[in-house]
């Protein structure tokens, strides 16, 4: 049974560590960054090392390619190699290295691959430029309006942009339409795979997110003469209702999540029942008939507390994210890869977003995850164990092989 080299794979894990290290044990290497174009410059010459055939499209996106005897259609596999500022080594460098040992094996074993392979480093995946800016192009959806007023300031997307030689126009015009699948590895960033002493997350879908302003009217009252029993007080149904949204979710949508992340008394005194309070509600979840039967619920928990003469709701839509579902495909590839490979796995959601979710919209597409020590990440003391790594470079390895007998 074909295995990644560990000793190789863990070197160049360490060597790409050193690109933007800080001496914490942690990297701050964002998007086309000085570190960040070292790092490039690095992979670049491993690919070519490598025997792959290296390119860069219009977006900044790195890839090395291992033909194959259908060259008019590629798997894709990689991640990101930026980081968040003080960032951990982990998060998209593991991927990325994970995909090329899993690739260079492949090549060595002699094998033609029935259709072309590529690695991919994705460009701004982390955000600091314009968010999933090189997944995104990838399939066609940077608008010219992003480049107006990125997160990061104009002036600082440009002269990043600049320092590797990329133009607006050319990431907008990234867009290919030869992708027959997409996998990547990554760092799970929470605890559900060490809890559970699983080796493997195979994931079934990017979470949605949805969010809401809900408005609960009073009547704002003299805090001291009204009495107890005569008040409308808007904060006592926000809160009634904040109760009864975590036990009926916890209850009904696990794993879903939501979240109170702000909320405002007014007029907002010592002294005064609160008549009007405004309360921010973000929920997630994998589907979005999960994430529809949500909103109803918890829309129908807040009419209800608000249900009496002196109470009233108003509600705003504030945001909303579809959820990204991970093809069947892909997910019964990694389970086939892990059976092979007599490791654990179990189906989770990733409630984190990742290039997958860009490349799901044109192309089966899907992740698996490995532990996250702590589910520590964004962090300097972010961790994964160097079994941890070589078993989903394996996976990865194998989970290319079994697409090939699915896609061909
Ligand atoms: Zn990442």
């Amino acid at each position: 049974m074909l295995q990644i080299n560990r000793e190789r794979f863990l070197s160049d894990f360490e060597a790409v560590s050193q690109f933007g290290a800080t001496n914490d044990g942690g990297v701050s290497r964002p998007a086309l960054s000085e570190p960040d174009m070292a790092a490039r410059n690095w992979l670049k010459e491993r690919i070519e090392a490598a025997g792959l055939v290296y390119s860069q499209d219009t977006a900044g996106n790195q890839f090395g390619r291992l033909i194959g005897a259908d060259d008019s259609r590629v798997i894709l596999t990689g991640s990101h190699l930026d980081s968040v500022p003080d960032g951990g080594r982990f998060d998209g460098a593991l991927g990325v290295l994970a995909s090329l040992e899993a690739i260079r094996v492949i090549k060595e074993s002699g094998n033609l691959p029935p259709l072309s392979l590529e690695l991919v480093n994705f460009t701004d995946e982390e955000g600091t430029l314009l968010g999933l800016m090189g997944s995104r192009a990838v399939v066609g959806q940077i608008k010219p309006s992003e480049f107006e007023n990125p997160r990061g300031g104009r002036s600082h997307l440009i002269s990043s942009m600049d320092r590797a030689g990329l133009t607006e126009a050319g990431v907008m015009n990234a867009k290919r339409d030869d992708i027959a699948a997409y996998l990547e590895l990554h760092i799970e960033q929470g605890k559900r795979l060490l809890a559970g002493g699983t080796d493997i997350g195979a994931v079934t879908a990017l979470v949605g997110i949805r969010s809401y302003s809900l408005h609960f009217y009073g009547q704002a009252a003299h805090a001291g003469t009204t009495p107890m029993t005569e008040r409308a007080d808007a904060l006592w149904a926000a809160t009634e209702f904040i109760q009864k949204a975590k036990d009926h979710i916890m209850k009904h949508y696990t794993p879903g999540v939501v979240n109170f992340g702000m909320i405002e008394a007014h007029p907002g005194a010592f002294n005064i029942v609160p008549g009007e309070v405004v309360l921010a509600m973000e929920f997630r979840h994998g589907s979005d008939e999960a994430m529809d039967n949500m909103a109803a619920d918890l829309l129908q928990l807040a009419h209800e507390v608000t249900n009496t003469d002196n109470l009233s709701l108003t509600v705003e839509n504030a945001a909303s994210i579809h959820p990204a579902p991970m093809s069947d495909l892909v997910v019964q590839a990694v389970e086939t890869a892990c059976t092979q490979l007599d490791l654990g796995s179990m189906r989770l959601l990733s409630f984190a977003g990742h290039d997958a979710q860009s490349i799901a919209q044109v192309a089966p597409a899907g992740m698996l995850f490995v532990p996250s020590v702590d589910g520590i990440s964004h962090n300097p003391a972010e961790y994964t164990r160097p079994d941890d790594m070589v078993n989903g470079a394996n996976v990865v390895l194998h989970s290319l092989l079994a697409l090939f007998g699915k896609l061909v």
